[in-house]
């Protein structure tokens, strides 16, 4: 038995101006991974890939891999670059016994606000009995075709993302159990008329915990795979927002059950998915505040010697920017207000400027530079535009940037980003970048000679991903809402597609709208 494992996997903002070409889908190779390299390259890893692979290990199977396309968040797929990558899954899938394909969820092209379930469909065409599993991200916008087309769906139990491998392996498995006539896989989904925001949606707070630990009891008992999907806000399509799909061994009342059982628990919960905004100047300076009481507080006290360091840093989290979600991670207005109430002893993660990462290149480590710093690229579906900083700096490190990932989150694979290098402003340090990357792991500053733990503050481009790797490092977090298409004022932002009403844009009574 051949079976075909395959990635394309990409988070759309569709208020992000960045540009969604092939090059972001290949990890800076000239094209997408694919056949032995790429089987080598994701076996064993933190991903979906690696637990489909994994799967398939676990039964006589041969495998193949087509193309792995992954690209961080950003605007909508070009519609070249969508062909591309169908076209090479589309030839595999005519010619193999089954498909597991590591998707996202939210993938909208210029011309197809479902980008997943088009795909599903085109295949759904050219071999229409074949058994396919789908691996999708939390923050996927469930469209029918997507459920239609597929034999199981597996989505995330964790946000941050820690259980890629094992949903790529419970995807996986169900799957092949079907074909060895162990199940007959059924699918039922449904969604609710709440777009939750993204800073509410962690696993490790209310309410998405008990959402998912109650899909990991229904799992653990009657059902084959459950997933609660909290969806993507910061896409102007259609179907946006919370679903769940129900996988029973062929008992569709059940998975109806168990699916509006996990739709009412979020629904009631759906006043705790609104995000409270805190003014920016109250809190940089609230973070500020908690450094120097650290101060005060610990040379005063300990007779070991031991300073503020070993408390961990504070951490303002830079979120409106947040790359996972699309941010450009070139606005300013977050850093500019930290250097404005000059707080010292800050490394900053990071910013998006290939401009500037070459003009520090080509002025040379250890000299004094100045530049414009960020607001690069345009956010015309924003009211609010970030400006440039003018930073006067040394260059203080250039890098490759690339580095491997040892969190949960990606481990095995390696980070990529881009020439960088350090722009050391007073005390504080500003990584430069020409990829973006999430900085879910710590190494992004490590690589480059930082060691965060030794930092009375950091600034991170970042939502609720660096809980993987810098939660257990941190001692305190503070939100700081700045400018960016990830912004939780949704009143800069014009929703004109998804269906409404919808809850929090609009009033709705009930669930069933
Ligand atoms: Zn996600």
């Amino acid at each position: 038995m051949h079976i075909v494992i395959a990635q394309m996997s990409h988070e759309t903002n569709t208020f992000s101006p960045v540009i969604t070409d092939l090059a972001r889908f290949s990890g800076g190779r000239d094209l997408p991974v694919s056949g032995q390299e790429a089987i080598e390259m994701y076996t064993d890893t933190a991903s979906s890939m690696g637990g489909f692979i994994q799967a398939a290990s676990e039964f006589d199977v041969t495998i193949s891999v087509p193309i792995v396309a992954g690209a961080a968040p950003s605007g909508p797929v070009e519609d070249e670059t969508y062909e591309y990558i169908v076209s090479k899954i589309i030839e595999a899938a005519v010619a193999c016994d089954a498909i597991m394909l590591d998707l996202h969820g939210a993938m909208v092209t210029k011309s197809f606000e479902d980008g997943e379930g088009e795909l599903l469909r085109r295949i759904r065409a050219v071999a229409p009995d074949i058994p396919i599993a789908v691996a999708l991200d939390m923050h996927a916008n469930i469209y029918p075709a997507i459920v239609e087309s597929a034999t199981v769906v597996a989505g995330y139990h964790t946000y941050p993302h820690v259980d890629m491998d094992s949903t790529g392996l419970r995807a996986g498995r169900a799957l092949l159990n079907s074909m060895v006539g162990t199940t007959t896989p059924t699918m039922v989904w449904g969604n609710a008329p709440m777009l939750p925001h993204v800073m509410r949606q962690g696993t490790d707070d209310y309410p998405n915990k008990a959402l998912q630990e109650r899909v990991a009891e229904m799992e653990a008992s009657d059902a084959v795979v459950v997933s609660l999907f909290t969806g993507f806000p910061h896409a102007d399509i259609y179907n946006a927002g919370l679903s769940v799909i129900v996988v029973t061994d062929n008992d569709p009342e059940l998975a109806k059950r168990l699916g509006d059982e996990l739709l009412d628990q979020a629904w009631n919960d759906r006043q705790v998915f609104v995000y409270e905004r805190e003014p920016l100047e109250q809190s940089v300076s609230r973070a500020k505040a908690i450094g120097e009481e650290r101060i005060t507080t610990n040379y005063s006290t300990d007779t070991k010697g031991n300073d503020d360091v070993d408390q961990g840093p504070i951490l303002l989290l830079d979120h409106y920017d947040n790359t996972a979600s699309g941010g450009t991670m070139d606005t300013t207005e977050v850093l500019a207000e930290i250097l404005r109430q000059d707080l010292q002893d800050v490394a900053v993660f990071g910013f998006y400027d290939p401009e500037v990462v070459l003009q520090m290149q080509s002025a040379g480590i250890g000299s004094s530079v100045t530049v414009s710093l960020g607001a690069k690229l345009p956010m015309p579906a924003l009211e609010e535009q970030s400006k440039p900083l003018t930073l006067t700096g040394r260059v203080k490190l250039m890098s490759d940037g690339r580095f491997p990932a040892t969190v949960a989150m990606s481990r095995g694979l390696e980070m990529n980003m881009g020439l960088c290098g350090i722009l050391s402003v007073g005390t504080v340090d500003i990584v430069v970048i020409s990829r973006h990357i999430e900085p879910f792991d710590p190494g992004c500053f490590r690589a480059l000679g930082i060691e965060p733990t030794q930092r009375k503050y950091l600034m991170l481009k970042s939502r609720i991903h660096y809980r993987v790797g810098f939660m257990p490092l941190v001692k305190e977090v503070v939100e700081c809402a700045g400018v960016g298409v990830c912004t939780s004022d949704y009143s800069q932002l014009k929703f004109e597609n998804v269906r409404r009403p919808i809850f929090p844009l609009d009033g709705v009574n009930s669930r069933n709208g």
